[in-house]
């Protein structure tokens, strides 16, 4: 288990607990002492996504990562963010304790997420996966982020740095790809 601030191999156990389905470990990094908690469980030996056309393919944490990687490509997010998300969905997924999961389903799990970390990054990723059919699709979903609140419950609000040029341009892009 690798500690989250410096990476070392080293820790030890400062506390466990049985949470659930699995046990809670409470760690400190023996090289920074730091602090992390792990959770762990048993997993089912394999979790299929089925896809809109039925299809069923077996659940990659890869995949789930390369698409949450560039939703939030350049945008200022702690290290480790990313790779704590995809981990936490998994956790949830596996958690579900179904041998298969619709594709909609993890698309709503990492749009949920993404909503509470940043903004840009979750229209991104909602272009793709809602598939917008244009800007007007996109302008509602901005609109709804803003009418709840999105400028000031995040710090810097983030949806001042999206003026209508670069929506325009997004909006552009987005097409181009559906072309
Ligand atoms: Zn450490």
């Amino acid at each position: 288990m690798k500690c989250p601030y410096c990476g070392s191999d080293d820790s030890k156990v400062i506390d466990s607990r049985d949470v659930n389905d699995g046990v809670r470990r409470r760690r400190q990094c023996l090289n920074c002492s730091s602090r992390f908690t792990t959770y762990e469980r048993v997993l089912p030996s394999s979790l299929f996504v089925v896809k809109k056309d039925e299809r069923r393919e077996e659940f990659s944490k890869e995949k789930l990562l390369i698409g949450i990687r560039k939703a939030c490509e350049k945008r200022p997010l702690p290290a480790g963010t990313i790779d704590r998300l995809a981990d936490d969905i998994e956790a949830e997924l596996y958690g579900l304790g179904k041998a298969e999961i619709a594709s909609s389903t993890i698309g709503d799990m990492v749009m949920e997420r993404l909503r509470g970390l940043d903004y840009i990054a979750y229209i991104r990723f909602a272009s793709v996966y809602r598939d917008f059919a244009d800007i007007t699709d996109m302008k509602q979903e901005v609109d709804t982020l803003i009418s709840t609140g999105a400028e000031t419950d995040q710090p810097g609000g983030q949806l001042s740095l999206l003026p209508n040029e670069k929506l325009r341009a997004l909006a552009r892009s987005h097409r181009r790809r559906r072309e």
